[in-house]
């Protein structure tokens, strides 16, 4: 079923969700302050904004209550993803998955709402050893 996705914050993690997303054929909205990285996915998203996702009023005249999903892919200013977490819980939106940068912001993000909190680096991490550790008991 199509889902309605707003991704906020266009790093590599975002960005690389919003194109995959968007590939899958969901409806994306992509959202970040600086204009180089909203250019550079307008066409891999369904709609592209300059804004700032820590102003409510801003997020709210972009309709974001519509969206069933939101990703917030902003690691590096926890105030900044920690507003941002909480406004869209507030507005009502059903889930919101957040990148965090340690487990301090994870446990943060928690707290305020967040419905899935993830650590990219860390799980990958964890995967590629596993992946590894499965590949030498094959070879034996
Ligand atoms: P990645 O590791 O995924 O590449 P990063 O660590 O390089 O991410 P971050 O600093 O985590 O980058 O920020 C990700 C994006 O979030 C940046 O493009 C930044 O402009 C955007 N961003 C930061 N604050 C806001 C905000 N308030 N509203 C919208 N976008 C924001």
């Amino acid at each position: 079923m199509k889902k309605q996705v707003v991704v906020i914050g266009l790093g590599r993690f975002g960005t690389s969700v919003c194109k995959e997303l968007y590939r899958l054929g969901h409806e994306v909205l992509a959202i970040d302050t600086k204009v180089d990285r909203v250019d550079g996915i307008r066409d891999y998203s369904s709609h592209a904004v300059v804004a700032n996702a820590t102003d409510e009023s801003e997020l709210k005249s972009l309709g974001v209550r519509n969206f069933d999903h939101a990703i917030v892919a902003i690691g590096d200013n926890l105030q900044a993803s920690v507003l941002c977490t909480l406004m869209l819980k507030e507005i009502g939106i059903a889930k919101v998955w957040v990148k965090a940068r340690d487990l301090q912001h994870q446990k943060i993000l928690e707290k305020v709402g967040a419905d899935k909190v993830i650590q990219p680096e860390n799980e990958m991490g964890i995967r590629v050893a596993q992946h590894m550790n499965s590949e030498k008991i094959i070879d034996y």
